[in-house]
């Protein structure tokens, strides 16, 4: 992308309105100023959409699944619903389910948790934690980075068509041996650079080699559509916190038989269908054979509901317009940054790569930390700083140069010192 400055053009899209955008903050220098909120990919501020269907609701609310009162029917009614709105916002196929989760970490521990006997999990180590750890008690093959979608694809070929024998399967893999079942693990999005990766090709290639595929898309459905069918993935994980609608909760949405194969995640009330006490002093339990297998305790109703309409609102605005209005204003800030020598934007597959609005950068002679610090105490813009839970991929960005530091967050360096960790700036519907 050329380093100059991108016009606006109002006709792209208004933006969608969300929380927050009158909220004014202290400065350091003294008086106030408007907060710019420029850390979506952490959490977005909720559409005001959003906001007002919870609140339109919030008097009716009660319990789920365990009432016989009117306010219980109504919120069963409307979570059950959401699990529909969910399920056609994702374009799922006939059979598949919509799990109702805290988020997408949980969302992708609970398929971790749902493997087969003898899965092979394949991720590529550029992963957010989310989706590079659940799988540790697997059988886990880390991919090395890839510098294009081509390389992505083809390591991925590689590493499925080379996979470690099965005794139990009837697959054979190209060197003759079975292989059992296996899973690929790849993000729509990065969190850090805001690249697109190939899914569609990772997911044919995938298939090719009897594997499956989850998609975690917590940076990706807040910026593009994101369809099971079109983009042919068994599953998608997302959070709704990303998502323009908070409440703490998320979704797992795809195959159902290996997530009715499994144990349920949490064992408890609203998973079981019958629980009876045996002869010999133990317990037997049925458990359903829905997404409430995977759902136990209390429903978390306004988080479910609040991400049906923050996907409702998201398809009547269309994300043909959001997508134009992002790139447009990916333009403005790539531009403002290749105009300051001293800054690098950080990218795994080059400047021309498809993105969402997602940048990181590191600025010579300055601790990220720090920058990120004054961002926010001299002019009220909200950013983020460190390796944002991704430390094997911006360790690779950096030229290896990070080292030691917190999770997800930023390892110590002096004032002025090489920085060791990245600022990252985010934005999405209603910048
Ligand atoms: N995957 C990606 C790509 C993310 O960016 C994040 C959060 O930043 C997650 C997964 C985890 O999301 P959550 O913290 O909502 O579980």
């Amino acid at each position: 992308m050329s380093a100059t400055t991108v016009a606006a053009d109002p006709a792209v899209c208004a933006p969608l309105p969300v929380l927050g955008r009158d909220v004014t903050v202290p400065l350091v220098t003294g008086g106030e100023v408007t907060y710019a909120a420029l850390d979506y990919a952490a959490s977005a501020p909720a559409l005001q959409r959003v906001w007002d269907d919870v609140a339109a609701y919030a008097p009716y609310y009660g319990s789920v699944h365990r009432g016989a009162g009117y306010l219980s029917q109504l919120s069963t009614d409307l979570f059950e619903n959401a699990r529909k709105t969910v399920a056609e916002f994702l374009g799922c196929r006939e059979g598949d389910q919509v799990v109702f989760t805290r988020s997408t970490t949980d969302s992708l521990n609970l398929l971790a948790a749902a493997l087969p006997a003898d899965c092979q999990v394949f991720v590529f180590e550029t992963e957010h934690h989310a989706s590079l750890l659940p799988w540790r008690d697997a059988r886990v093959t880390y991919l090395d980075a890839p510098r294009t979608h081509d390389e992505a694809v083809h390591t991925l070929e590689r590493a499925l068509a080379d996979r470690d024998p099965s005794p139990s399967s009837q697959l054979r893999s190209s060197r003759g041996g079975p292989t059992g079942p296996a899973l690929v693990c790849v993000t729509g999005a990065s969190n850090v650079t805001g690249e697109l990766w190939p899914v569609r090709e990772l997911a044919a290639a995938a298939h090719a080699h009897g594997a499956r595929i989850v998609l975690d898309a917590a940076q990706l459905a807040p910026h593009h559509p994101v369809d099971v069918r079109e983009l042919d993935v068994d599953w998608i994980a997302f959070s709704g916190h990303k998502l323009y609608a908070p409440f703490g909760s998320g979704v797992l949405a795809g195959r159902a038989d290996w997530l009715q194969g499994a144990e349920p995640y949490l064992a408890g009330g609203g998973a079981s269908r019958k629980v009876a006490r045996r002869a010999d002093g133990g317990v037997d339990v049925e458990w359903h054979d829905t997404a409430a297998r995977h759902e136990a305790g209390s429903p978390n109703v306004i988080g479910a509901y609040s991400i049906a309409s923050a996907c409702k609102a998201l398809d009547e605005a269309g994300f043909d317009a959001l997508v134009a209005r992002e790139r447009q204003l990916i333009g403005t800030v790539r531009a403002g940054l290749a105009a300051v020598p001293q800054v690098r934007v950080l990218s795994l597959f080059g400047d021309d790569a498809p993105r969402v609005g997602v940048i990181s950068f590191v600025v010579d002679g300055w601790n990220s930390s720090h920058f990120a610090a004054a961002l926010s105490a001299e002019y009220g813009i909200g950013v983020r700083d460190g390796l944002f839970c991704a430390h094997p991929l911006v360790r690779t960005l950096l030229g290896g140069e990070s080292d030691e530091p917190g999770e997800c967050g930023a390892p110590e360096a002096a004032p002025g010192e090489r920085s060791l960790n990245a600022i990252r700036v985010s934005f999405g519907a209603g910048t």
